[in-house]
């Protein structure tokens, strides 16, 4: 029997791994590997090493894809070589126990109700109704949940790791490295721009015990690629500036003692499910939308409205400082189109919806996270604590993270 890698983690928002189909749990898993492989991508790119983009351009031969000839296993990326590519299989086998389907359901501010539903009902597939009292919206869609632990059994397809230069110690250290990654300043699954997939590892072991041993691995893998693909080479592949690295990341977590028009009963509105927004109302509320784009602005011709949500607020600060970089922040910010999490040129900023670790603490945690200029976040971090969101919020220093610090 392979030793299984079994990871307790209980979430803190519902998970997103694509449309459920009640008679598989195939969507799911392959919904969490492919956010596996991202952050694992990330890792990498940060250390300084090259992996290829799954979504990889054929016609560019310094951004194909890999294709292992079942030989040269160095030249095979080390993101393939865990996760697998054409000619090689992936490295383990992952099953997911303990999730349940939870209707859809988002709170948002009343001043913005009917556009968000509206856009949320476009990317989650749900559909509007009037009613006499008014619009409701109602999604086909679930999000899955678990009142008590959920389980990620990860078996190493030990047949196979000699071939690809790992063997099952350091492929489980590299696995847990990148949950704790994950858990501490990412999130698990698709959609964690919108707010999915905040979780917590039941047992977190120290993560510096992991780190050293993980990164040793990792770095074997990088050094490997590296040597056997010098830059110097005919038809180099190089990393793409637009992938996702994380050697300009960051992440906050912020504690939020007061989550104003969201917690506050009858003063935010809910799109999807009420029942349901009411039974988990003291886990967590589900405005990471509303966060990012909580938006609507003053007509210039009647001078109605008001301008409020961060574009709006970004503009007008950086305008103030005579920036350059407003259009290219909204950019990086990216629109609520229906973006799949591989379309990565489409989002650099991630917000989490608000959660607690526990039912019992008295604040609400929010976290922030992306890939970009040091400026910008900086701008995002002044907009979170303004009147117009969280005046009371304070970043936890115990869960701050930037590459810088860490290499
Ligand atoms: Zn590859």
């Amino acid at each position: 029997m392979p030793n299984i890698l079994k990871i307790e983690f209980s979430p803190l928002t519902p998970l997103w791994t694509g449309n459920i189909d009640r008679d598989s749990a195939e969507p799911v898993v392959s919904g969490l590997l492919g956010s596996l492989r991202w952050w694992f991508e990330g890792i990498i790119r940060g250390m300084g090493g090259y992996t290829c983009d799954p979504a990889g351009d054929e016609k560019d031969s310094s951004k194909k894809k890999c294709l292992f000839d079942g030989k040269h296993i160095e030249a095979v990326c080390p993101a393939c070589r865990v996760f697998g590519c054409t000619g090689l299989s992936r490295s383990f086998r992952l099953d997911v126990q303990g999730l349940e389907a939870l209707p859809l359901f988002f709170i948002c501010d009343p001043r913005v109700f009917v556009s968000h539903g509206n856009w949320l009902i476009r990317i989650y597939e749900g559909f509007r109704e009037r009613r006499s009292d008014g619009t409701s919206f109602g999604f086909n869609n679930s999000q899955l949940w678990a009142t008590s632990s959920a389980k990620l059994l990860f078996t190493p397809n030990s047949l196979t790791l000699a071939k690809r230069g790992l063997n099952a110690e350091q492929l489980t250290n590299i696995l847990y490295y990148l949950l704790s990654v994950i858990s501490k300043f990412g999130s698990l699954g698709a959609k964690g721009q919108n707010g999915f997939g905040q979780i917590a590892l039941d047992s977190e072991t120290s993560m510096s015990d992991w780190k050293m041993q993980a990164r040793q691995a990792l770095n074997i893998l990088v050094e490997q690629f590296k040597d056997a693909n010098p830059d110097s080479a005919k038809n180099a592949r190089q990393n793409d500036p637009d992938w996702f690295s994380l050697d300009q990341f960051f992440s906050y977590t912020y504690k939020i003692p007061d989550a104003g028009v969201y917690q506050r009963p009858g003063s935010c509105r809910v799109i999807g499910d009420e029942k349901t927004f009411r039974q988990h109302s003291d886990r967590f509320l589900p405005c990471a939308f509303d966060i990012r784009y909580r938006r609507s602005l003053r007509n210039p011709a009647t001078q109605r409205g008001e301008d409020i949500g961060f574009r709006p607020y970004a503009k007008n600060s950086l305008r103030r400082s005579g920036s350059p970089d407003y259009e290219e922040l909204v950019k990086a910010l990216g629109s609520p189109a229906k973006d799949g999490d591989r379309k990565r040129k489409a989002s650099r900023i991630f917000v989490s919806h608000l959660y607690k670790q526990k039912s019992t603490d008295p604040e609400w945690s929010l976290k922030v996270w992306g890939a970009l200029k040091r400026t910008w976040y900086e701008l995002f971090n002044d907009y979170i604590t303004s009147s117009e969101m969280f005046p009371k919020a304070k970043i936890d220093e115990n869960a701050t993270f930037a590459w810088e610090d860490w290499k």
